[in-house]
């Protein structure tokens, strides 16, 4: 729950140069490279005054901690907003940023593409406190204008698509927000600040899953929330009256994955482009849902408002039974198959949006399976993909 001083936003270093230094100070811990784990509740002070008066750094466990604290500092910089704060998870990031904007009769779009539990969050809790969620087409761009409500209070965007892939026209929505005074919530999460800043597009509360490519080895769930001037004193009062904190193992565990965090998307997004290229050449493909490819849907957003892609996107499948999806999906070695991504490991699903879309209508026209691409090279890759789509060829 830092807030970075005024005028901090001015990055003084390069990007990967500031992933590398930022958010530490080996001077304070005795040299030592890493801000340590500090586990703790209780904060002593030396005097009464000084405990009335909190003079210290630090008051209480909660409410702020040099570990947390390390990563907030380097999180704030690469995100350029005024402060950021800390959750247990990526939903929990969401959830929280939500009820800082929103309150009872207030009404919420939501784009029909969001995370699928970014949808129970409105059909369940949010409704349960009086506020209404209509859901948007992901490609409706300024056209959003028409569904702005007098007590419409903010938009949520969450681009690319959660497994289909959608490019938002950002600029033209928030442009829309600016004129009825909404505030605007992005899930960040695919592209990370690195390779999209929401708040240089005028996003006020920018989301990300650290879960995925900030931990980016499989071994912790967290969730970051960076927010403008505008939003930032909601965000981190609804933060601290909530109670929500982060364990320090786990804010340690996802700055250690900030410094290499440059190194490993750039090698995700060169692997996933090159496997992408490779499954859009295959005859049992019959679309492959990734912004970066040239001819693909959205690619022309992407390549006016990103940096860069990560290692996740999807392919659609020429109509094919799903014993045979299966029979693929099952026979791969080098693709695990579960949920969540941005670890170092390759990851295969299937999945189907047809039952939860409710603003848009999902057929594809045939199977979709989404695809982490790991760090692993990427010729192992194909080559495993190769021999699990012979053995779809033989299953159907
Ligand atoms: C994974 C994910 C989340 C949730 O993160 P958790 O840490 O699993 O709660 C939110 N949004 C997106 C886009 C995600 O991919």
């Amino acid at each position: 729950m830092v807030k970075q001083p005024e005028g901090s936003n001015a990055r003084r270093y390069s990007v990967d140069t500031e992933l590398v230094t930022a958010g530490r100070d080996p001077q304070r811990f005795d040299g030592f490279v890493n801000t340590p784990v500090v586990r703790g509740s209780t904060v002593l002070s030396p005097t009464v005054a000084d405990l009335e008066g909190h003079t210290g750094r630090y008051t209480y466990g909660r409410r702020g901690n040099p570990t947390l604290e390390g990563l907030e500092v380097a999180l704030a910089g690469l995100e350029g907003g005024a402060g950021v704060v800390l959750t247990p998870s990526g939903l929990s990031a969401v959830s929280l940023a939500l009820l800082s904007v929103l309150e009872a009769g207030d009404h919420l779009l939501m784009v029909d593409s969001a995370y699928q539990p970014t949808r129970r969050v409105c059909n369940e809790i949010l409704r349960r406190y009086g506020i209404e969620t209509t859901y948007y087409d992901p490609l409706i761009a300024g056209g959003i204008a028409d569904l702005v409500r007098p007590n419409t209070r903010a938009i949520f965007l969450e681009s690319p698509g959660s497994q289909s892939f959608e490019i938002q026209d950002v600029p033209a929505i928030v442009a829309v927000a600016a004129q009825h005074g909404l505030f605007t919530l992005m899930d960040n999460t695919w592209a990370t600040p690195l390779f999209f800043r929401p708040h240089d597009f005028g996003v006020d509360i920018s989301i990300q899953a650290g879960t995925k490519y900030l931990g980016g080895h499989s071994d912790l769930n967290i969730g970051t929330i960076s927010a403008n001037d505008r939003a930032f004193r909601r965000v981190h009062l609804t933060h601290g009256d909530l109670g929500i904190t982060v364990a320090p193992e786990d804010a340690f565990l996802a700055a250690r994955g900030l410094r290499t965090m440059g190194v490993r998307l750039a090698r995700h997004q060169q692997s996933a482009i090159t496997v992408a290229e490779w499954l859009a050449g295959r005859p049992e493909v019959l679309r492959v849902l990734h912004p970066a490819l040239p001819g693909g849907p959205g690619h022309e957003l992407w390549k006016r408002d990103f940096k860069g892609a990560s290692g996740l996107f999807s392919i659609i499948l020429q109509p094919t039974p799903k014993a045979a999806v299966d029979a693929f999906l099952d026979s791969l070695d080098l693709f695990g198959l579960g949920y969540s991504w941005g670890g170092f490991e390759s990851l295969a699903i299937p999945f189907d949006c047809s039952s939860y879309r409710t603003a848009t209508r999902w057929a594809p026209g045939g199977p979709g399976v989404r695809l982490h691409i790991g760090l692993e090279d990427p010729a192992d890759l194909i080559a495993d993909l190769e021999r699990g789509l012979a053995v779809l060829a033989t299953a159907r």
